[in-house]
């Protein structure tokens, strides 16, 4: 049998473990990647990309790509109505942003698909990383000794095992993570909240949905689920809720005849010219992982958490989860950081798991009350070890906030987005290290900073450019007040570390803390 060595070994090539690996690739990270499938999964399931996932994609220099591929924000919202041509039609959710809102990401959110995004994700992730990506390659087993995970994996077709050993083992595997059951992590939560045939077809449906464009058709007609779209023109998804009486196999793309009959109804186009390509059963879970590790191995994505698709949240949480990972993998892996950095990630991602599986549970029981929110995982305040909290904040839970977005410099927070005279963002201004922000002038702040880089940690001072055109300078607005000599420790994911104002504070010392030396 072959053997290859690496730092990291990332199970699973669905958006969260290419997304992993492209940020382990930006850090600079040795790993290598295993998918089962030859190909990305070519199942639009995952539709609305949120802003917070826009903003990652945003640093990996993907934004403009996944946008291309995607359906404007304007159609992230919900119809309700008997039918697609329901006269009576009712349509809420974020649509157009009213004149003067307030700008809170430079990166809105949009719609997706998953078929379109994953191929995006696995070209960025070849690019950088070669192959040492594998579609194809399935893990068979694995066993985990303390120092690391050797695992047995096998490619698709040709049979050929392979042997892996790597410093950590990362489960992007899916909802039924092997990685997770090999690793002993139990899941919590209930099963079966619905269960729905999905049918993917091309219909001709864009002139019919013209004057009211929509990310989801919910169908209030008894027994009807609702329609998803994909491009709001040819390509759809149509969920029918299964009944208990349905309990046989899941209808296959041969029994044309009904699932057409089934479209048809639901539109409310009798004589809708529909191909259907492809069906999928599924149910509805709320699960979430007992921990995110164990020992060397660690869980991200569905791997991690099973949030009902009532709410778009569930890729986008995974893909959060694998921005938090990536750079305390990084940071342990080149040893400028202790192992127990990794136990931040739980700390910080699992309390944001449990919200937004709640968030979805009610909006799946409740589908009146039902909203998407672009900006919720925006709102995630992380408290662990690798926060340095500000006053009152040290036994507070890691949080989502549900009342909406209150953009401030606070450790635990992300880095508010403001607009700088150039046009960028403040969040262009930080690097794939830590980022230093201060204001345009701090000699001090500098040679803090230098001392920091010379103990092994990437840090990089960043003086936030001055607007000769505004009367409130970048720096104010960021901090929401005006303090010449502070300064605000940003971590590579963007997450305020640290604040403070005194240029005597001891970095070096904040910077072991947080990350566990
Ligand atoms: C109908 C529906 C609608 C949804 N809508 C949204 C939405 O709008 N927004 C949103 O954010 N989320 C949505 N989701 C959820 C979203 O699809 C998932 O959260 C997302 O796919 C999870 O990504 P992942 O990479 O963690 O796992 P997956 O996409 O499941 O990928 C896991 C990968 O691991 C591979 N794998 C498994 N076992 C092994 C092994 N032993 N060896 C090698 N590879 C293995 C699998 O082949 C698979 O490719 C929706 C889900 C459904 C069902």
């Amino acid at each position: 049998m072959m053997a290859s060595e690496t730092s990291v070994l990332v199970v699973g090539g669905g958006p969260v473990g290419l997304t992993l690996s492209c940020l382990l690739s930006g850090q600079g990270v040795d790993h290598m990647l295993v998918e089962a499938h030859r190909t990305t999964s070519p199942f639009p399931k995952a539709r609305g990309v949120a802003a917070r996932s826009m903003e990652i994609f945003r640093r990996m220099a993907l934004e403009e790509e996944v946008r291309r591929a995607g359906l404007p924000a304007e159609h992230v919202c919900f119809y309700r109505g008997r039918d697609l041509v329901d006269p009576d039609f009712v349509r809420t959710g974020l649509g157009p942003r009213p004149e003067g809102a307030d700008e809170h990401t430079p990166s809105p959110g949009l719609l997706c698909s998953q078929d379109a995004l994953e191929p995006i994700l696995l070209r960025r992730a070849t690019d950088l990383a070669g192959r040492r990506i594998r579609f194809g390659t399935r893990l068979l087993s694995f066993a985990e000794d303390g120092a690391g995970v050797l695992a047995v994996v096998e490619e698709t077709g040709s049979g050929i095992r392979h042997r892996i050993r790597a410093d950590w083992l990362v489960g992007c595997d899916g909802a039924a993570s092997a990685v997770r059951d090999g690793a002993g992590i139990a899941m919590e939560g209930p099963t079966g909240l619905g269960r729905y045939l999905s049918i993917r077809f091309e219909a001709p449906l864009g002139d019919v949905v013209r004057d009211r464009a929509s990310a989801s058709y919910f169908l209030t007609t008894p027994g009807r689920g609702g329609f998803l779209a994909v491009d709001n023109d040819r390509h759809w998804i149509y969920q029918h809720p299964l009944t208990a009486e349905d309990a046989g196999p899941p209808a296959a793309p041969s029994e044309h005849d009904r699932l057409v009959d089934l479209i048809r109804a639901a539109s409310g186009v009798p004589d809708l010219d529909v191909t259907v390509r492809d069906t999928a059963t599924w149910r509805m879970d709320a699960r979430l992982a007992a921990d995110y590790r164990r020992s060397r191995v660690l869980l991200a994505g569905d791997a991690a958490h099973v949030i009902p698709p009532t709410g778009g949240h569930g890729m986008n949480t995974g893909i959060g989860d694998a921005d938090n990972l990536a750079w305390k993998l990084a940071a342990v892996a080149s040893g400028y950081a202790g192992e127990a950095l990794l136990d931040s990630y739980a700390a910080e991602r699992r309390p944001i798991a449990r919200q937004v599986i709640d968030i979805s549970t009610d909006n799946a029981r409740n589908r009146d009350s039902y909203r998407i929110d672009d900006e919720l995982l925006l709102t995630a305040a992380y408290r662990s070890t690798a926060v340095s909290p500000g006053p009152g904040t040290h036994h507070e839970p890691s949080t989502l906030r549900v009342d909406g977005l209150h953009p401030g410099c606070r450790p635990g927070a992300r880095l508010p987005h403001v607009r700088l005279a150039d046009g960028a963002s403040s969040l262009d201004l930080l690097g794939p290290g830590f980022t230093l922000l201060t204001a345009a002038d701090s000699p001090a702040w500098l040679r803090q900073a230098e001392t920091a880089r010379q103990a092994g940690v990437p840090l990089t001072v960043r003086p936030v450019p001055a607007d000769a055109s505004s009367t409130r300078a970048p720096w104010s607005r960021l901090l929401g007040e005006a303090v010449p000599t502070a300064a605000v420790l940003v971590r590579p994911d963007g997450h305020v570390a640290w604040r403070g104002s005194d240029p005597l504070t001891d970095l070096q010392a904040l910077l072991r803390r947080l990350l566990a030396r």
